[in-house]
């Protein structure tokens, strides 16, 4: 049987970094979820259609055909063949994919993905409903948060790093929304498993973050 450590919580707690790393130490796969929902927004966006727009967007999941790639453990996602890996990180996407997260049937397109990879593969899976839906049974759960500060201020600086001349203070505003639509939607919401274990990672550096999730995972494992 594969071994599933479920990783979630809100936008920019550091999940991706941190769950990549931790893959690495552990030799399993990384996967990370919200690439599936961005690529869903970022399919309706490149079409004009409006994100909020259930009817439109569900219209059209019959075109889209997404699968991923693991090159040295790393995840690529590929649309219809293209790998949109780097396209489906602009702010527009991120806010394309948390409108079309709230799509009940965008979930259920993307929930068999999700099983299959985790059933065949030794896995670390980030995003908001791993450790309550996609994986209830996953041997670990963690749920990685820190405060919508010290969230933004990492994402600002990533967006910063990347040539990108956003303002601190509009970065701050998306992830609130963001929040707030994650956590308010009807289907799926993003929650803490009951049995899911909390990391604040607020006043941990990266590397103290990476030893946190590490602890846990070591401790859950080794019972
Ligand atoms: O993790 P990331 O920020 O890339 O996720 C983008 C969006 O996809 C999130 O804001 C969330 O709305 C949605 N998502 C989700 N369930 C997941 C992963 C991501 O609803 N398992």
């Amino acid at each position: 049987m594969s071994v599933n450590v479920a990783i979630d919580g809100p936008a920019g707690a550091g999940k991706s970094t941190i769950a990549r790393t931790a893959a690495k130490k552990l030799g399993y796969i990384y996967v990370d979820t919200g690439a599936l929902y961005r690529t869903v927004g970022l399919y309706s966006i490149r079409k004009g259609f409006d994100t909020k727009n259930a009817e439109s967007v569900v219209e059209t999941l019959g075109d889209i055909k997404i699968t991923l790639g693991f090159k040295d453990g790393e995840q690529r996602v590929y649309l219809n063949g293209e790998d949109v890996s780097e396209a489906i990180r602009t702010p527009e996407a991120s806010m394309g994919a948390s409108n079309v997260s709230s799509i009940p049937k965008v979930r259920e397109f993307l929930f068999d993905l999700q099983k299959d990879i985790a059933k065949e593969n030794d896995c670390l899976m980030d995003g908001r409903d791993i450790g309550t839906v996609v994986l209830p049974d996953a041997q670990v759960k963690i749920f990685l948060t820190a405060s919508p500060e010290t969230r933004a201020m990492r994402r600002y600086k990533e967006l910063v790093e990347k040539g990108s001349d956003v303002k601190f203070e509009d970065v701050l505003d998306d992830l609130i929304k963001r929040d707030y639509q994650d956590t308010h939607r009807e289907i799926a919401p993003l929650k803490q498993a009951d049995d899911a274990v909390l990391v604040d990672t607020s006043n941990y550096d990266f590397d103290g973050s990476v030893d946190a999730v590490m602890a846990v995972i070591k401790e859950k494992l080794d019972k």
